[in-house]
């Protein structure tokens, strides 16, 4: 006896194709027998079906699908342009205000009393409101601030963009690119 019927001789046999070759087999087995019946069944009820509808609906939805990967491809390229040039920019600002930090340093001298103070830690403490208060006179505050400011904005585009660049990443490597 050959062996049971496998799947797509079933489907081969519910479509009418193939029946020479696999109808020894069947005169011989009830269980393939009811096999096929049953795909016979199935097969007929699919063609009873009224397909083309389904299949407008699926395609459409196919295609929306698509569309939607694609303009949230395009938005995330579009995304990702827009960070480096963010992030460039700020990278602009750090060196400007560091330069303007160090502007401000030389022309305040504020190095040089900072090394003057700590020479003369006695001066410190006989007059220490007076001396802070030149501290903060001669120190470029606001330049420091905005280099310190610029920084953690770079920082905080180059953490986005690398979230981004993986982002792509896992997508090309599940194939939805
Ligand atoms: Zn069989």
């Amino acid at each position: 006896m050959q062996p049971h019927l496998i799947s797509n001789d079933i489907e081969q046999f519910a479509e009418g194709e193939n029946r020479a070759a696999l109808d020894s087999h069947l005169a011989n087995c009830a269980m393939c027998r009811a096999r096929v019946a049953s795909a016979s069944r199935l097969s007929a009820a699919l063609r009873a079906m009224p397909r083309a509808p389904i299949a407008r609906d699926l395609l459409a939805r196919v295609s929306a699908t698509v569309e939607t990967r694609g303009a949230q491809e395009q938005a995330r390229r579009a995304r990702t342009s827009f960070i480096a040039v963010a992030m460039l920019l700020s990278v602009l600002l750090v060196l400007w205000f560091a330069l303007e930090t160090a502007a401000a340093l030389q022309d305040n001298s504020t190095l040089e009393y900072i090394e003057w103070i700590s020479t003369h830690p006695e001066l410190f403490a006989s007059n220490f409101g007076d001396t802070l208060f030149a501290l903060v006179e001669v120190t470029p505050i606001s330049e420091t601030l905005l280099t310190l400011f610029a920084l953690f904005t770079v920082g905080v585009l180059a953490h986005q963009w690398i979230a981004t660049m993986r982002a792509q990443t896992v997508m090309a490597e599940a194939g939805l690119e």
